[in-house]
């Protein structure tokens, strides 16, 4: 059963001026089955704790430590984070002109399995996992989320995400920028993948809507840079109706 154990984490980011902390003592485990949203105000470093995770090189970490199965994350690399069976879904996907949707997946499923899947299986699993997530077939042949809409860039994350089948996911503001039938084709993806096996989610977001669809187990509230409360999914329909004003959050439009 995987673990993934996040202890007084500080991160700070270096500008041109100086060094500001963003993360400053984050304490959060996730195991296997579990689904924990993540959610607070703009600026409050949702996407920070992801990237530092995922192990973005703007990211450092001060202090703390993050853990996965007792195994040291900060001491990996990128790819071996993956390997490891972490996976993170960004708020901002990026594009990749001149590499199709297949070549990358299959790129990224050989370094994630450790051996390059078999042709003829490999064209089956992406083909069913493309109609589960209605993406029509010609995107397999399309450079990766170049032009892509906002609601097809994330049914194309989820798609990486059961054809890479981390232990733990990480999903950063999957619902921005979706219809109401996108949300729902995405979160129906979420949902199977969890049901597929023993995952620990993590699901960053703003809004509650989502969590009508995902329903979390555990519900964090983040606050600057840190966890200011955490309960159950009750706490998400009391932040619907009360929004972040009593963390000390202005309430935006
Ligand atoms: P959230 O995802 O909750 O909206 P972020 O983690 O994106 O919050 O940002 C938290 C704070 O850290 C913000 O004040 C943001 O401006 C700052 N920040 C994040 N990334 C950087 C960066 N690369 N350089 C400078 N400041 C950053
Ligand atoms: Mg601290
Ligand atoms: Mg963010």
């Amino acid at each position: 059963m995987a673990t993934l154990e996040i202890k007084d984490l500080h991160v700070s980011v270096t500008t041109d001026e100086a060094e500001k902390e963003i993360l400053s003592g984050v304490d959060l485990t996730i195991k296997a089955g579990e689904t924990h949203a993540i959610m607070g105000p703009n600026g409050s470093g949702k996407s920070t704790l992801s990237y530092a995770i995922a192990g973005h090189p703007k990211y450092q970490v001060t202090s703390g430590s993050i853990t996965l199965d007792g195994e040291d994350v900060l001491e990996m690399t990128v790819d071996e984070r993956a390997r490891a069976g972490l996976f993170l879904a960004m708020q901002y996907p990026v594009e990749v002109p001149g590499v199709s949707m297949s070549n990358f997946l299959r790129t990224a499923a050989t370094s994630v399995r450790g051996e390059a899947p078999k042709l003829r299986h490999w064209v089956k699993e992406v083909k069913t996992a493309m109609s589960d997530l209605d993406i029509d077939p010609a995107f397999a042949e399309r450079s990766v989320n170049e032009g892509f809409s906002g609601g097809e860039k994330k049914r194309h994350e989820i798609l990486q995400l059961s054809l890479l089948q981390p232990k733990i996911a990480i999903l950063d503001e999957t619902d921005s920028g979706l219809d109401v039938d996108a949300l729902r084709v995405v979160s129906d993806g979420v949902n199977k993948y969890k049901e597929s096996g023993e995952v620990g989610v993590m699901l960053i977001t703003h809004y509650t809507r989502i969590l009508r669809h995902i329903t979390p187990d555990f519900v964090h509230v983040f606050a600057g840079g840190r966890i200011v409360e955490s309960g159950g999914k009750e706490l998400a329909d009391q932040l619907e109706s009360e929004g972040y004003v009593k963390y000390g959050v202005k309430q935006e439009a």
